[in-house]
């Protein structure tokens, strides 16, 4: 969902583009500077990172058939997990994968003893007294090794070798299921096993995998992953924001092009736990009968884009969504209920929310929505935050022609899922 030129929304009514809506509206061109989507993982989804700008034109200049687009943006992007979710995300630290190379003999054989070996240096170096606190000549060391093995790594063109490894570590599943194995080796056979069954067999994603930290969330966690940051999705349903941009290099687990000689350009090779977003919580928005928030905000670092999550329990509950200074896209994943322009007096008016609906909410607009079922509505919208209480001193913006409420997708009893909503809508501009 967006205005991303190789896939843009369109209004349910007209076909229209929502980029020539906004256009035609006359929204600065970086009115929605951000992607929303739905992703719900059947199998883990490839390993990739997204480069920045420089490096996104070097490759469509020179392979404009495997890189068609080269956007100026570099793609940060945030999930939020819907249902218990897991990912790849950046580099584990070099003492983690020391555990799961002692343990999963064919990973080492693949790395080679001259990698396994500056591991197992570099973990053993790290047991003596630290040095001067801010010396980030360790960090470096770390990143040096773990860039070494991937280099080893992806230098393994032998097809056959590699689905030789990944049979072993299959077999090794088996046998050391009865062994005592460590918790993050224990983990990691498991995962190799796991993504081993989803993907062909001499695809070196798995061996990358395991050089990966592997997260979980909980419902309602979120995750920030800068540009330049390994990942892959592994399972679970998530909301996705990203800043609009298609820049993509892909490593593995995928039947498309593996680039892993252009992987290195764009790498970061720092091991940092994941960024975990913790959200706001809007209390003025808490229920009379319980404590649960109704509302709680993601804000991605620099607020490139936030997402807010809006839970209403009851029937008739209700709540006001911005004005913000650009458009916002509200997505309804559970529930039913009405969208409503917030000056419209009766909650009869508006737009239908249900299952899969989608709205872009326009600029200076602020909108409520209202449960109208018998369960939980829940919505999920994606907007950029930025200084929205300039809006009371421009006068709220009410004569503004983005003034409006857009239906992106008319709902569907299929959610699960779309990845790429490519959508049909009606521009309403009520005053
Ligand atoms: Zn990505």
């Amino acid at each position: 969902m967006g205005v991303h030129p190789l896939l843009p929304s369109r209004l349910v009514a007209s076909g229209e583009s929502l980029s020539d809506v906004l256009d035609r509206t006359g929204s600065p061109n970086d009115a929605l500077p951000f992607l929303f989507k739905v992703l719900s993982i059947g199998k883990t989804l490839s390993i990739q990172v997204h480069p920045p700008a420089q490096v996104a034109e070097m490759l469509h200049a020179k392979h404009p058939d495997i890189y068609p687009v080269a956007d100026a943006n570099a793609k940060p992007e945030m999930i939020v997990a819907i249902t218990k979710c897991e990912a790849l995300i950046g580099f584990r630290p070099l003492r983690e994968v020391a555990g799961i190379i002692a343990h999963i003999v064919p990973f080492a054989e693949l790395l080679g003893g001259e990698v396994t070996g500056a591991i197992f240096k570099f973990c053993a170096a790290g047991k003596l007294p630290r040095r001067n606190a801010g010396d980030d000549s360790d960090q470096q060391a770390e990143a040096l090794v773990l860039r070494q093995a991937l280099e080893t790594l992806s230098l393994r063109r032998d097809k056959e070798a590699v689905a030789e490894a990944s049979k072993k570590v299959q077999a090794l599943v088996n046998v050391d299921l009865q062994l005592k194995v460590p918790g993050v080796a224990a983990e990691a056979i498991n995962l190799a096993r796991r993504i081993g069954c989803e993907h062909a067999e001499d695809d070196l994603g798995v061996f990358l995998a395991l050089l990966m930290n592997f997260v979980e969330l909980a419902p309602g966690e979120a995750v920030f992953i800068p540009a330049g940051v390994m990942h892959a999705y592994v399972s679970g349903d998530l909301v996705e924001c990203m800043s609009s941009s298609a820049n993509v290099i892909r490593a593995g687990l995928t039947s498309k092009y593996r680039d892993l000689d252009n992987l290195f350009l764009s790498l970061s090779f720092d091991s940092h736990p994941p960024r975990f977003i913790t959200p706001r919580s809007e209390p003025t928005y808490r229920l009379s009968k319980g404590s649960a928030p109704v509302s709680v905000h993601y804000d991605a670092p620099g607020n490139l884009f936030s997402v807010q999550v809006i839970r209403l329990p009851s029937t008739g509950d209700s709540i006001q969504m911005g004005p913000e200074l650009r458009p916002s896209i509200l997505l309804c994943t559970r529930g039913e209920g009405r969208i409503a322009l917030s000056l419209v007096a009766s909650k009869e008016q508006g737009e239908a929310l249900g299952f899969g609906t989608v709205h872009c909410i326009g600029s200076r607009t602020s909108a409520t929505i209202t449960n109208g079922g018998d369960e939980s509505l829940i919505c999920y919208r994606a907007y950029q935050r930025m200084g929205c209480n300039s809006l009371a001193e421009e006068g709220g913006g009410v004569s503004d022609p983005m003034f409006c409420l857009m239906t992106l997708w008319s709902g569907t009893s299929k959610l699960r899922f779309y990845d790429n909503i490519m959508v049909p809508s009606r521009c309403h501009n009520v005053s």
